[in-house]
């Protein structure tokens, strides 16, 4: 007789899933405390690329992907020297555009989305920038996490977290969310902080990524939040 498959069970969205977790106070009772915290330890905690306005920041973040802030930091002078503006950009060409942006890899691809992005931006939206989720998720080359930072930083919206790769360790690591899907997670953080701690929360949980809880080798010893982490590896 065949045997009967174990029907999966379903996921919550709202507990912590590890063993460890569920004995600790849900995340929505510690989530203030961690973001106090986190504001105390990185005060200055803000986006990381250099930036004068919207179309300068939505242009960094698409070169931004699979490379650091810093790499795309020492390629936008030059760029944005070059192409002030989405229509300038619109109008470059594509291999002079590829040799200006080579470094920071992907680059084919990245000099498709900024073409897409900008050609979108100057038809759709007379050279501007668009301010809301939808439109700017319709531009070429623009997820909701570029989209998310744009609205957050350039135009002061808090319309979501962003989710990468820092916060989504993060996160799990201080079981805010089981979740490893980005969107999900996104989710999860937007139900249990308010809704104008969602931009500064990204760069707290980017700076103590950076600085602290390393995806290898987390310092726990010197974590601000280790007593509110079910992840951390000091004894309490
Ligand atoms: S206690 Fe350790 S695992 Fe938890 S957030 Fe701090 S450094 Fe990361």
């Amino acid at each position: 007789m065949p045997m009967k498959k174990k029907r999966a069970r379903p996921r919550t969205r709202k507990a912590p899933r590890t063993r460890a977790a569920r004995r600790w106070p849900p995340a929505a009772e510690r989530a203030p405390d961690i973001f106090r915290r986190l504001s105390a330890e990185y005060p200055d905690a803000h986006c990381a690329l250099d930036h004068v306005n919207p179309y300068e920041l939505l242009a960094a973040t698409i070169l931004s992907a699979q490379c650091t802030d810093k790499r795309v930091n020492m390629v936008t002078p030059a760029l944005f020297a070059k192409y002030p503006d989405a229509r300038t950009l619109a109008a470059a060409n594509p291999a002079t555009l590829e040799e200006m942006i080579r470094s920071t890899g992907f680059f084919r691809n990245k000099t498709k989305s900024l073409l897409g992005m900008a050609t979108a931006v100057t038809e759709l939206h007379n050279g501007a920038v668009p301010d809301s989720m939808a439109a700017l998720v319709a531009l070429p080359g623009v997820g909701r996490k570029t989209a998310n930072v744009v609205l957050g930083n350039a135009f002061r919206r808090d319309e979501g977290v962003v989710v990468d790769t820092h916060v989504g360790r993060l996160s799990r690591r201080l079981a805010l969310t089981g979740e490893s899907d980005p969107v999900k997670i996104e989710q999860d953080l937007m139900a249990i902080f308010p809704r104008p701690q969602w931009t500064v929360l990204a760069h707290l949980l980017i700076s103590h990524g950076r600085a602290v809880c390393d995806s290898r080798r987390p310092q726990c010893d010197r974590c601000t939040v280790q007593s509110l982490c079910p992840s951390s590896t000091n004894k309490l």
